[in-house]
């Protein structure tokens, strides 16, 4: 396939050849290339476009806004559309969860939010060191790389990781050691030269590390560590909030209440960058000026953020219709894997966040590329591409689902038969 990037080749940087066409519209979870061909996604922005492309509810306030000429670019400027969306977030989802959080817009980006969760906790606790996970990816910003367990995605640029003290995150030894009790004697034993962290940056479900969900228990005793020993806990949640998982925030399943929550790919709802950071109300000791940043105030995603929160979030049917849909996508793949016993094909995730772990990594990415031939966008993740990462719209239909899980299953028949 030749694509009208071919002759561009000299002029531009992309390491995305996986889907060697140009596309041109997109709405809900179709897109379309410039030769007329469709194609079902179920990659989402990777995890951006919870709501699916253009979604109408959101398209029609933001072109009755713009027509109005609302202002647009403000920065940290009162404007309207921002008083809507605090009002709003606070109505639809901190009111009715008994959250308290003051809310930062950090930047456009999700390593926005997660800079400032971590410069944040350094800030009150006066403590440098911050535990990561194994197999995390928290943004290709230089703090969000040195918390990142993927030394591929560090890009072999020498990031210092010294305030960062990677652990195991859930399973890394499959069950088999006792959960926290060497990081709590390491934290009590003054000669184990572990200093007390300043926080824990963690994912429930880590989505580029391949779509590993963390136990709910495990979780509940990494939250109850760091509030007996005064540690930040952070959930980056740029991927798998906004419903990914099911409820609004990933971590509602555990019962957890973080200290500082990073939000953002589809907080706007309409794939238009913006970020938010969630701050105990305690914490928030920013003087002014801190954390700042050019695009932190976007009122065209304001305003798609607010229709979203709007349209999808008053009531729980979002939340209940992408557990019965993710329950299908486990469905599949677990028959799918049954079915192929001389491949090992592990599914797993939570919610719609689905994943498909293959024994042998390369052919995750060949039946990406075998989707791909017939019309379905999917990524691979996993440190060594091991996983065929399952993401549609929560919007997705049934039939949609059933059609993109024919396609998956067709793809993985084909690369392992
Ligand atoms: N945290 C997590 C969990 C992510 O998945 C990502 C993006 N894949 C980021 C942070 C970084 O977000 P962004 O690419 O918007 O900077």
């Amino acid at each position: 396939m030749t694509t009208i990037f071919d002759e561009l080749e000299s002029q531009v940087r992309s390491y995305c050849r996986n889907w060697p066409v140009t596309f041109g519209t997109a709405s809900g979870s179709r897109l379309h290339d410039v030769d007329g061909r469709q194609y079902l996604d179920f990659f989402a922005g990777a995890g951006a476009l919870n709501y699916g492309h253009n979604p109408p509810a959101l398209k029609e306030p933001l072109l009755e806004y713009l027509a109005g000429d609302g202002i647009v670019h403000s920065l940290d400027m009162f404007t309207v559309a921002k008083a809507e969306f605090l009002r709003t977030f606070q109505e639809f989802v901190l009111g009715p969860r008994g959250l308290d959080y003051r809310v930062q817009f950090p930047g456009p980006t999700g390593a926005n939010s997660v800079e400032a969760a971590l410069k944040l906790a350094r800030k009150v606790t006066g403590r440098e060191s911050v535990i990561n996970f194994t197999n995390a990816f928290h943004g290709m910003t230089l703090g969000a790389l040195s918390v990142t367990g993927n030394s591929m995605k560090r890009g072999g640029a020498g990031i210092p990781l010294v305030h960062a003290t990677p652990m195991p995150f859930d399973n890394y030894f499959r069950g088999t050691v006792p959960d926290f009790l060497w990081l709590e004697r390491l934290l009590a034993d003054a000669g184990s030269g572990l200093n007390e962290p300043a926080a824990v940056i963690v994912e429930t479900v880590q989505g580029e590390g391949g779509i590993n969900p963390a136990r709910v228990e495990w979780l509940q005793a990494l939250a109850d560590l760091c509030d007996r020993h005064e540690i930040v806990l952070i959930v980056d949640d740029v991927q798998m909030g906004a419903g990914r998982t099911g409820p609004f925030f990933s971590f509602e399943i555990a019962g957890i209440t973080p200290d500082i929550v990073c939000l953002s790919k589809s907080i706007s709802g309409y794939g238009l960058p913006m970020a938010l950071t969630l701050i105990r109300p305690d914490l928030d000791q920013w003087a002014p000026g801190e954390h700042n940043g050019t695009f932190r105030g976007n009122n065209a995603a304001f305003v798609t953020a607010t229709a979203a929160l709007r349209e999808y979030w008053g009531d729980d049917a979002l939340h209940r219709s992408t557990l019965a849909k993710g329950e299908r996508v486990h469905q599949v793949l677990g028959a799918l894997a049954e079915a192929s016993p001389a491949v090992e094909l592990v599914p797993r995730g939570r919610g719609l966040a689905r994943g498909l772990a293959f024994a042998q990594p390369d052919l995750a990415t060949k039946a990406c590329a075998a989707a791909f031939e017939r019309g379905l966008l999917v990524e691979s993740a996993g440190p060594a591409d091991e996983v065929l990462k399952i993401m549609p719209p929560l919007t997705v239909t049934d039939d949609e689902l059933d059609e993109g899980l024919a396609v998956v299953a067709d793809a993985v028949r084909a690369v392992t038969a």
